[in-house]
C-alpha cells in the first residue's frame, strides 16, 4: 500500500488549490483531467473572486456568514489574487467587482494549480476507512490526513456526484439535503413571450428573502443575478412577488392623457416596450380613458406580480449545491471534522453556498487554505 502524509479526494477547484500549496500530497481525481467544473466557470472565463473587503464578502453566503468568516478573512480576495499572480496568473476587476484572470481563460487558472503534489486521474475513489491512525483509500493508498474535496451534486457532468457525502456518512457526518441553487426559476405561468427581456433593477421576494438587481426573462422563467441568488429559497411551487419598477397611481394620472397607455408607461418606467406590451392590462387605451380599476391592475402587475415557480430538474444547469455536510460538525477555523480528527472537508461538499459573482470559488480556495495552514502546523 502506498503511504502519503496527505491524500486529497477530488481534483476540482478546492482540491487543486490545496494540492498546489501542499507539495507532498496525493490528489485523486475520478475524471481524466482535473478541474472540469473550474473550466466552465464564468462562462469559461473563470470568475475567481470578488473585489470586496472580507466584511462585505461574508454577507454573500446567506446563513453561513459566520462559518465562512475565518476562511475568507484568512484568504481574502487580495490574497487570492496575489497567490494566483505568484503562479503567473494575473487578474483584473470588472466594473461589477467580479475578478477574472487577465487571460479571460479558465484553463490558465486550472493549469496553474497543477503545480503541486502528485496527481492521479481516472480513479474514482470507492471506499475510505480508518485503520488505526491511518486513513485507507480503496485498500490501495494510506495517509495520515485525508481531505474530502468532492464537491456537491449539481452539474454532475463535471464529476461532482455527491460521492463525498457517502464517504462522510461512514464517519458519522450528517448531510443536509441538497437543492439546486444559482439556477433559473421555472415559472408555472407561461412567460415564453418575454424570453430575452431584461430589467435592470427588479425586486424579487420569496418568503422573507428579497433581492434587487438585474433580472432576465427566459423561455421558461426567470434568470439574471436576482433570480439566481434567490433560487436556493425556491422549494416546490412557492409564491414569489416580482416588482419590476416603482410606480404610483398619481404618476400615471399625471401623464399626458392623449398618450397610449403602453407607450406612456414605457417612457415613465424605462421598462422595455415589449415587456409593457406583453404584461400590462389596458395597454391600448389612452391614459385619459383608464379607469380606476385599470390603474389598480397596472400597478399590481408592475409592482406586485404574483408568480409561482420551482427549480425542479435544474441539477445539470445549476451552478452550486445548497446543502451538504453539516457545518456544525466541522471546525470553521481549520475545516477539520469535529467527529474524526485528521479528516478535513472543503469547498462545495460542505453545506455552504454563495451568491453568483466569484463567491463560490472564493470559498473553495479559502477553505482549502485553512486546511493547508492546519496541516502545515501538524506536519512541522
Ligand atoms: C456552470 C458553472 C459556472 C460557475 N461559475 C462560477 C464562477 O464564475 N465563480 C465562482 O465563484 N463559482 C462558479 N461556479 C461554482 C464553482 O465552480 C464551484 O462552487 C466550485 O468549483 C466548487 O469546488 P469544489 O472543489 O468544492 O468542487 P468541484 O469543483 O465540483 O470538484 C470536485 C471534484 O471531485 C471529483 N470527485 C468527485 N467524486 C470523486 C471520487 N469518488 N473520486 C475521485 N474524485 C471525485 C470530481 O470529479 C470533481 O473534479 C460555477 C459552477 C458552474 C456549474
Amino acid at each position: 500500500m502506498e503511504h502519503y502524509s496527505v491524500i486529497i479526494i477530488g481534483g476540482g477547484s478546492s482540491g487543486l488549490f490545496l494540492s498546489s500549496l501542499l507539495k507532498d500530497s496525493l490528489l485523486i481525481e475520478k475524471n481524466h483531467e482535473c478541474g472540469k467544473k473550474l473550466l466552465v466557470t464564468g462562462g469559461g472565463e473563470c470568475n475567481i473572486t470578488h473585489d470586496e473587503a472580507p466584511r462585505d464578502l461574508v454577507c454573500h453566503y446567506f446563513e453561513k456568514k459566520n462559518f465562512v468568516s475565518t476562511a475568507l478573512y484568512t484568504l481574502p480576495p487580495d490574497e487570492i489574487r496575489k497567490y494566483f499572480s505568484s503562479l503567473g496568473v494575473d487578474s483584473f476587476t470588472r466594473e461589477d467587482g467580479k475578478v477574472f484572470p487577465s487571460s479571460r481563460d479558465a484553463h490558465t487558472v486550472r493549469d496553474a494549480l497543477l503545480c503541486g503534489g502528485k496527481i492521479i486521474t481516472d480513479h474514482a475513489v470507492k471506499s475510505i476507512r480508518k485503520d488505526g491512525d491511518l486513513f485507507v483509500v480503496d485498500d490501495e493508498f494510506s495517509s495520515t490526513y485525508l481531505v474530502i474535496a468532492t464537491g456537491g451534486t449539481v452539474f454532475p457532468q463535471t464529476g461532482s456526484t455527491g460521492d463525498g457525502y457517502n464517504f462522510l456518512k461512514e464517519f458519522g457526518h450528517s448531510i443536509v439535503p441538497q437543492r439546486n441553487a444559482l439556477c433559473e426559476i421555472k415559472l408555472s405561468e407561461d412567460t415564453s413571450r418575454l424570453e430575452g427581456l431584461s430589467v435592470d433593477n427588479a425586486t424579487l421576494k420569496i418568503g422573507k428573502n428579497v433581492k434587487t438587481g438585474p433580472l432576465l426573462f427566459t423561455r421558461k422563467g426567470l434568470s439574471g443575478p436576482v433570480a439566481l441568488n434567490l433560487s436556493r429559497f425556491v422549494d416546490g411551487n412557492d409564491e414569489m412577488i416580482l416588482k419590476l419598477c416603482d410606480i404610483t397611481a398619481e404618476e400615471i394620472k399625471r401623464l399626458n392623457g392623449k398618450l397610449k397607455c403602453a407607450n406612456a408607461l414605457h417612457q415613465l418606467t424605462g421598462l422595455p416596450q415589449r415587456l409593457i406590451d406583453e404584461i400590462v392590462p389596458a395597454k391600448d387605451k389612452n391614459i385619459a380613458s383608464l379607469t380606476k380599476e385599470d390603474i389598480r391592475e397596472i400597478i399590481t402587475r408592475l409592482t406586485c406580480w404574483r408568480l409561482k415557480g420551482n427549480t425542479h430538474g435544474q441539477a445539470r444547469l445549476a451552478m452550486v449545491t445548497r446543502g451538504g455536510v453539516s457545518t456544525t460538525e466541522v471546525d470553521s477555523k481549520s475545516m477539520e471534522s469535529k467527529l474524526c480528527p485528521g479528516l478535513f472537508i472543503v469547498g462545495e461538499c460542505l453545506d455552504v453556498d454563495g451568491e453568483t459573482g466569484g463567491y463560490n470559488l472564493s470559498f473553495a480556495f479559502a477553505s482549502s487554505y485553512l486546511v493547508y495552514k492546519k496541516l502545515k502546523s501538524y506536519l512541522s
